[in-house]
């Protein structure tokens, strides 16, 4: 399988490079060249075996090398062997046609930990193969710094150095990253916003020379690898619910994991609506709704991991929705930076319609959820578990099948659970144990000189 990019002016690459890349040198987004489909019975000979051998399949229909093939698989049943729940992804009554499909039960009670165990190992692999080495540099605003460290963490071949916005994330977030001891592990709190911190490793990329001397990488949602480990989570959810049509609806920021739906759909699986489901940073949801996708000023919010204004992955959207034109994509990702705004085409706005609903849920109705979940269940939900609940219930039709992602652990949103429901959520042992280790973080002004010497000396 090959790997093209959405703005059509990039060589097609392979999965190995795709492993290792962030952009394409176009600026656009990599997608496989054709999409796999799965026969009933390749989905059925699937039907109750492992989730590691259905994420194994699953990501196998995008490589044609099998030494990678082999790679992923061996990796997939290392890495969720190691989830705290032996169904790795286990879905939960809730109510008459309604399911809860738990994602935290990975390392760091993040849905992000189902890629980034999956990707770490295999970055890891692709460059011992090149006897090359890799500085991983993101920014956080929570969970996917804490996903990453977790992953990388005492790789031979990978440095990391994650900035997070000192003092503007939650206690446990933080210490879940700045515990980590290993070698290879740098923390950083970076005095400024998370856009600051943001924009500080946008400019280090943008640095060709800094970049390439040393050898920074990226592990952020467009990364296909990423995508495509979640869409296996959408084909066991399939599986296990014998193969009827099911609504899922997706807590959604950057657009990934709810692309990994439309994937699982391409690929076959009967998925018959997806919710985007977000919180009042509505981008996606006025797309979706009027056609047009302009971008609009970020609130904080309950449920911060979806505080984003620009949807990376929705360019993805974009190219399947104007039947992969790669010329009228580029055009409309041009306008989108000039001029904040990209209206699709009618025929691309009444395919999305066909597939998407959206729906963007107010503060207050998401912590009424929360209250109202466990008074009549007495489950906690988190906060962005809360938004897909209540987007299902304004806009899955009746009789759906429904499966809402739950992709966080309360115990992640303390305040956020106290505020809702009057008591703060129970720690699992494993965040107990951070809350007394020592940290290890350095603490850098907003300035990009800074952060390079930093780095030139990690
Ligand atoms: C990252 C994240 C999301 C948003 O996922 P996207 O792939 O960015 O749409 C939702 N919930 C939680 C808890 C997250 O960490």
């Amino acid at each position: 399988m090959r790997f093209v990019s959405t703005r059509g002016e990039a060589p097609s690459i392979g999965f190995e490079e795709v492993l290792l890349s962030g952009p394409a040198p176009d600026g656009g987004l990599y997608v496989p060249e054709t999409w796999p489909h799965w026969s009933a019975a390749q989905f059925s000979n699937l039907a109750g075996r492992p989730y590691a051998e259905i994420a194994g399949a699953v990501l196998a229909s995008f490589i044609d090398d099998p030494f990678w093939a082999d790679v992923t698989a061996g990796a997939a049943r290392d890495v969720y062997r190691r989830f705290r729940h032996a169904d790795v992804a286990p879905l939960v009554a809730m109510g008459a046609n309604g399911y809860l499909l738990e994602l935290f039960h990975g390392p760091t009670f993040a849905f992000k930990d189902f890629a980034l165990q999956l990707l770490a190992p295999l970055m890891d692999e692709a460059l011992k193969r090149r006897g090359d080495t890799a500085l991983v540099l993101a920014a956080t605003s929570g969970d996917t710094g804490a996903a990453a460290i977790h992953a990388l963490a005492g790789r031979s071949k990978i440095k990391v150095v994650v900035l997070h916005p000192k003092g503007r994330i939650s206690d446990i977030q933080r210490r879940q990253m700045t515990t980590v001891t290993a070698a290879n592990i740098r923390n950083i709190a970076i005095e400024g916003t998370f856009d600051d911190a943001q924009a500080l490793v946008k400019s280090l990329f943008a640095d060709r020379e800094f970049a390439a001397r040393h050898k920074l990488a990226a592990i952020n949602s467009i990364n296909w690898v990423r995508i495509a480990a979640q869409a296996a989570y959408y084909i066991s959810t399939c599986l296990r619910l014998e193969m009827k049509p099911v609504t899922f609806a997706v807590p959604t920021g950057n657009f990934g994991d709810v692309f990994a739906g439309f994937v699982a759909k391409k690929m076959g699986a009967p998925v018959k609506r997806l919710i985007v489901a977000t919180n009042q940073n509505d981008i996606l949801a006025r797309a979706i709704e009027t056609g047009v996708y302009a971008r609009g000023p970020v609130h904080a919010t309950l449920s911060p991991a979806m505080d984003i204004q620009v949807a990376s992955n929705f360019e993805r959207l974009i190219f399947e929705a104007h039947g992969r034109d790669a010329a009228q994509t580029r055009r409309l990702m041009g306008e989108f930076a000039s001029t904040g705004s990209l209206t699709l085409a009618p025929a691309a706005c009444a395919f999305v319609g066909g597939i998407f609903s959206a729906v963007s849920v107010s503060e207050a109705d998401t912590l009424a959820t929360m209250a109202r979940i466990f008074k009549s269940t007495g489950r906690v939900v988190d906060p962005h578990t809360a938004v897909a609940i209540q987007a299902a219930e304004q806009s899955a039709p009746t009789g759906d099948t429904v499966v809402m992602l739950a992709t966080a652990h309360p115990a992640k949103f303390p305040d956020a659970v106290e505020k809702a429901i009057g008591q703060r959520p129970e720690l699992p042992p494993e965040l107990r144990s951070i809350l007394t280790a020592r940290e290890r973080c350095v603490t850098l002004p907003n300035d990009a000189a800074a952060l390079k010497t930093f780095i030139a000396a990690a």
